[in-house]
């Protein structure tokens, strides 16, 4: 199958702008593949300059960490979809597991989020994934079920093949631990199951699945190289430019 490969970085709450600028340079031509796509998400106040630093690199594209789901008006504080777009972002994380824990965000709101986003133009990288206890309950495909099917699952076909999922076990995220392989693939071949059943088989071997929870240069390559696995959403190994070069180059 042949499915696009996607390697995104999240580089959360860190970074000044002046190491966000050298790091996005640095990154600027780590990508040596023409098939992998490389998206760095920033904190907000690094787009538009970051959006400079790689202007002259194509397979490096910028996303944003959030949005607010209203298209403009009285939400101090907030940012939205077009404000993302004119500062260069092309693509926006929606529904992190640290939004969900820590900011309360629920699968409506996520909902919402993912329609202000496509309707921006701005393109999803949709987040589902679950905690430890419910891994351990053996219940994570029912709530990665619940999670698309109210979070994402209203979509149009049309709309849907405007996003790029990131299945992102929360015990895995930040922890060092990583999912197996095999876990990795059991979980993605279950969503694109869930992606066939509600749009069919064509849109669903066309999804990028991304996984996301502890991508470090020694285990991408085994995880990159699932059937189901499209690529990976990374977080603390994103921040250092070698390794996420190394993972960028590891299919
Ligand atoms: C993430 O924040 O999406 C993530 C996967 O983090 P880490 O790679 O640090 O586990």
């Amino acid at each position: 199958m042949n499915r696009r490969k996607i390697v995104a970085g999240n580089w959360k709450m860190n970074t000044s702008l002046s190491d966000g600028k050298a790091l996005a340079a640095d990154l600027a031509s780590a990508n040596k593949a023409d098939d992998v796509e490389v998206i760095i998400c920033t904190p907000f106040t690094h787009l538009a300059t970051i959006s400079q630093v790689i202007a002259d690199s194509p397979k490096l594209a910028l996303g944003a960490q959030n949005i607010h789901q209203e298209a403009k008006g009285a939400f101090t504080g907030e940012i939205s979809a077009d404000m993302l777009l004119s500062v260069g972002a092309e693509y926006v994380i929606i529904g992190h597991s640290e939004r969900r824990a820590y900011f309360g965000e629920d699968n409506a709101l996520l909902a919402a989020k993912t329609d202000a986003s496509i309707a921006a133009g701005l393109k999803p990288i949709f987040c589902c994934g679950e905690p430890l206890e419910i891994r351990e309950a053996g219940t994570h495909v029912d709530l990665v079920t619940t999670q698309l099917n109210e979070g994402l699952f209203h979509l149009s076909e049309e709309d849907i093949q405007k996003v790029v999922i990131a299945y992102e076990p929360v015990w895995a995220i930040g922890t060092g631990v990583t999912a197996s392989p095999e876990q990795a693939q059991d979980m993605h071949a279950a969503i694109r199951k869930m992606v066939d059943e509600k749009y069919g088989k064509a849109i669903a071997d066309q999804m990028v699945i991304l996984y996301g929870g502890s991508v470090k240069p020694k285990n991408a390559n085994e995880l990159f190289t699932q059937p189901d696995v499209d690529g990976g959403l990374v977080g603390g190994a994103s921040l250092k430019a070698d390794d996420f070069a190394a993972i960028i180059n590891s299919y």
